[in-house]
């Protein structure tokens, strides 16, 4: 990282464990000075206090079922925590009496919101947003006082000003090119006059100033939308652990932090990747070209996995093995199907119908079945979807059999460098064999980047450990 040496512009952000407590928001802290006196320019995002976005959403929820002292209770705690935790971050008194100012009165405005809903009985997705859009609003002062405090020029600026979005509550989508002219507007001034602005995550407004939130855990998507607006040089995502793993460490305790991943492979790593960092983060910065890194705020010295466009291709071809559990096996059967054209389509419509997302579909060229795997929660209602939708097909006889297997899951390794290259597929099926489990169904994407098998559920770990055995010692090059 030669770079870093002379000033960058630095977009960091800090997920809800980091500003968890005083303790952690100290070491936050720290870290924003450490970069910033390096002769960085930094903006720093962040997320709630874990926990007090769930919170909001539940107090939303009871107003809008009419609950008038849900919220007194849910809020109360809310006021406790941010109060004391002020209280240990911050000593000079002004600077304490103006932050204990500001936020008490953010959630004296909240607690009205909440009369009002209780009152009207109903909470709408817009309602929802602006409710939850507080726990960021409020955790952004915590650290913009503790960093003045230890004497910064440092301030909480609301992303409402900032991020522009469409009026989809809940999980709005950004516009770009408006975002990135009110970003630059506000913010570079503020970097260039080397202060220390700290901009909430989560959050945005409609054109009409109407504020939206941008998706659970998207906090990770507003650094690299505001990163992406400031041109910034590097996007560190600081959360709670080294970086993203080659497999979940319960189940194979000498699994490891993968230095360097693609967009494409961190994109096969689907819902897995995803705990660790929102899936929509990598979108701004692959329009850029540019990279992200994931790190770890109780670990910095950690150089955590590094996310760039291109994949580096690692010996052994595989560089991770997930696991989705709680799924089921779904075949549709019968001779009936061979050669009729439309019996995958109406399949697949009538599973849309039944709110059952597919996480993988296979067919054999005979054409006699296919079968896709769901979520086992889904599995009745899309049954009784599907045989809706080929009664008569199953009246005929042309389908013998519409059922599912619970209990199964879908394990699936991960890396670009599977890509064309022969014998990966014989390599996962035979270190399956050896480890005595049976695979009931094979798919490999297109992009070639992962091969996915599913398994009985009683198999799982014996498989996730047989496959992570396939990964080379990386080499880990910085
Ligand atoms: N506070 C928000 C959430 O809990 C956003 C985030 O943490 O990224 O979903
Ligand atoms: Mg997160």
């Amino acid at each position: 990282m030669e770079k870093s040496r002379s000033s960058n512009l630095l977009t960091i952000k800090f997920g809800g464990t980091s500003m968890g407590g005083h303790d952690a928001i100290r070491q936050v802290a720290r870290i924003v000075i450490d970069h910033f006196e390096q002769g960085h320019r930094v903006l720093t995002v962040v997320s709630a206090m874990s926990g007090v976005t769930d919170l909001l959403k539940q107090t939303a929820r009871a107003s809008g079922d009419g609950d008038e002292a849900a919220h007194v209770a849910t809020i109360g705690e809310i006021r406790r925590r941010h109060q004391e935790t002020i209280e240990q971050l911050v000593s000079d008194a002004i600077i304490k009496r103006d932050a204990l100012a500001d936020i008490d009165g953010l959630l004296d405005g909240l607690i009205q919101m909440c009369h009002s809903i209780a009152i009207l009985r109903d909470v709408t997705p817009r309602g929802m947003d602006l409710i939850m859009s507080f726990g960021e609003r409020l955790s952004a002062r915590l650290l913009a006082a503790h960093l003045k405090d230890a004497g910064y020029q440092s301030m909480a600026i609301d992303a409402t000003e900032l991020i522009v979005t469409d009026d989809n509550f809940q999980d709005a989508a950004p516009y770009m090119e408006e975002t990135t002219t009110k970003v630059r507007t506000h913010l570079i001034p503020l970097l260039e006059q080397r202060k220390l602005p700290i901009v909430t995550g989560y959050i945005g407004s409609t054109r009409k100033g109407i504020v939206t939130t941008l998706g659970r855990g998207a906090s990770d998507f507003s650094a690299a939308i505001l990163g992406a607006a400031i041109d910034t040089d590097e996007l560190y995502i600081y959360t709670d652990v080294d970086g993203i793993m080659t497999t979940d460490p319960r189940i194979v305790p000498t699994a490891r932090v993968i230095p360097t991943l693609s967009y494409g492979e961190v994109g096969e790593l689907a819902y897995f990747g995803a705990k660790v960092l929102h899936p929509k983060t990598v979108q701004p910065m692959i329009d850029r070209g540019s990279t992200v890194r994931v790190r770890n705020t109780f670990n910095p010295a950690h150089m955590g996995t590094l996310i760039q466009p291109q994949s580096e291709i690692t010996e052994g071809a595989v560089k991770a093995v997930t696991v989705i559990k709680d799924v089921s096996l779904c075949s549709v059967e019968g001779r009936g199907m061979v050669g009729v054209p439309g019996m995958a389509g109406r399949t697949f419509l009538a599973v849309a119908r039944a709110q059952a997302s597919m996480y993988l579909i296979s067919q054999s060229s005979s054409e006699q079945s296919m079968c896709f795997v769901i979520p086992t929660g889904r599995v009745e209602a899309t049954l009784g979807s599907i045989r809706q939708e080929l009664v008569k097909e199953i009246e005929r006889r042309d389908i013998d059999r519409v059922w599912a297997r619970d209990d199964v899951v879908i394990v699936t390794t991960v890396g670009a460098g599977m890509r064309g290259m022969p014998g990966v597929a014989a390599r996962v099926c035979g270190a399956l064999a050896n480890a005595g489990v049976n695979i009931l169904v094979i798919a490999q994407g297109s992009s070639e980047y992962s091969i996915s098998l599913v398994v009985e559920a009683q198999d799982s770990n014996r498989a996730v450990q047989a496959l992570h055995n396939l990964i080379a010692e990386v080499r880990e090059v910085r």
